[in-house]
């Protein structure tokens, strides 16, 4: 290994390999290249509803989570164009689901989450535009919130090119360079050249990080390591806008099954996974998210579900929708750190619905894995190693559904 590194190539532009680029910049690494077989945030980046919070359920994803809000605080104040809503996020529960996480409270309020206990009217008065009965429990994350993914990609996108970072889209990862088991460069394939074949080109880099997310089995085989990972299609839903603010915060609603939050624009943007709970294989290395069908039965799903809970539902006018794909490992938890047996190369994927959460501190540690060889926080748990002894192939040939990898909100 070469600490630090003066070359790093980053494998995947979407939201965790830019943010990755911009703290490898931020250690003074030389030379970042950031590589895309697309367009900059064409993959799950640019599909997703943008809510975080911090009330995670282990303590590594807690102190993650906390990283990353500091971050987005961060990135409010230095990117132009951006902003973080800090409008919270609330989490609503039943009550034997509120009362059978009341540890997990302690756990979340040592390692500094800040949030409210609200129930029934107390959740009406506080957010009038939500209908909520005495059964629904609410913890509101006070540092939660979102971003507009349409706002925060061209800002870091803008901030990371100011900071020297190359961006190479239309160049997508076909190969490894290697000298014994360590990783030496990428062979890239030019996606742009329609006519005449490209030359595959050869990249040398100090070290190789791959933040390609749901493509992570597709890109990794190529150097002979898999992670047991399964996919699955999420889509989101965005109204015309009110006339007034939607008078809300970002609400992951376990009682419902689904997620809301008001736009920037004065819009109200939900989402769920539940409508379609079978795992989606991914067709090939060239797949693109063009080739997911929406399903027809989505939007009617969420209007019957969510208008008790939203009465502005009833008069709206639905705009747009975006189809994209979350990614789960098999426990769920993110894959993030140094590839087992394989020198100089780093990975961070699989950030089941939470990748938004993520990417800012998810950029944090591996560029400290790639530039110190360590992180700053503890993520042991989140290391691709914990899977040393499973039976990958098995694994990933045995069908699998959304509710069985356990749903995990943002
Ligand atoms: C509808 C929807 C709503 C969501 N809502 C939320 C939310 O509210 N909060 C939250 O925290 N998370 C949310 N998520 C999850 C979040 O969007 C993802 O976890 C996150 O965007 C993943 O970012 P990424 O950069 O890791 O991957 P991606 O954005 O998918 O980027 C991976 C990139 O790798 C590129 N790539 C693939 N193969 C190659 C190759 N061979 N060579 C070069 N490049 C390659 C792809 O083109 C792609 O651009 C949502 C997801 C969806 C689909």
């Amino acid at each position: 290994m070469t600490f630090p590194p003066r070359t790093v190539v980053i494998v995947g532009a979407g939201i965790a390999g830019l943010s990755t680029a911009f703290h490898l910049a931020e250690k003074g690494v030389e030379k970042i290249i950031v590589l895309d077989k697309g367009k900059v945030g064409d993959g799950s980046s640019s599909k997703a509803g943008g809510i975080v919070t911090m009330l995670q359920q282990d303590e590594a994803s807690i102190r993650a989570r906390s990283r990353s809000l500091d971050i987005f605080e961060r990135f409010s104040q230095i990117l132009d164009g951006y902003t973080f809503h800090q409008v919270g996020c609330l989490n609503l529960f039943r009550e034997h689901a509120f009362i059978e996480s009341a540890p997990l409270r302690e756990l979340q309020s040592s390692l500094g989450a800040e949030f409210l206990l609200l129930r029934g009217s107390e959740l009406q008065d506080r957010f009038p535009d939500m209908c909520t009965s005495e059964d629904d429990y609410g913890v509101l994350d006070l540092r939660g919130g979102y971003s507009e993914p349409h706002r925060y990609i061209p800002a870091l996108t803008t901030k990371v090119k100011e900071l020297g970072v190359e961006i190479r889209e239309n160049q997508a990862l076909v190969g490894f360079d290697m000298n014994g088991s360590s990783v030496t460069g990428v062979v890239v394939k030019d996606m742009a050249s329609s006519s005449t074949p490209s030359q595959d080109m050869t990249i040398k880099a100090d070290a190789v990080i791959c933040t390609v997310n749901a493509w992570a089995n597709k890109v990794l085989s190529l150097a002979g390591y898999q992670i047991p990972m399964k996919n699955f299609i999420h889509e989101r839903f965005v109204t015309k806008p009110f006339p007034t603010a939607p008078q809300l915060p970002a609400v992951n609603d376990n009682v419902k099954d689904g997620y809301f939050r008001p736009t920037d624009d004065n819009r109200l943007l939900l989402g769920t996974a539940a409508h379609n709970p079978n795992e989606f294989s991914i067709s090939g290395p060239d797949f693109t998210f063009d080739e997911l069908e929406p399903d027809p039965t989505a939007l009617p799903f969420l209007k019957d579900t969510f208008v008790d809970r939203l009465p502005l539902l009833s008069e709206a006018e639905w705009d747009y929708h975006k189809v994209g794909l979350i990614s789960f490992a098999m426990d769920a938890n993110p894959v993030l750190g140094p590839i087992p047996g394989i020198g100089n190369f780093y990975v961070g994927v699989n950030f089941h619905s939470g990748g938004f959460g993520y990417n800012p501190v998810a950029g944090m540690l591996l560029s400290e894995y790639a530039v110190v060889g360590e992180t700053s926080i503890d993520v042991e748990s989140f290391r691709p190693e914990r899977f040393s002894k499973i039976d990958t192939g098995a694994y990933l040939s045995e069908p699998r559904t959304h509710h069985e990898m356990g749903i995990k909100r943002h």
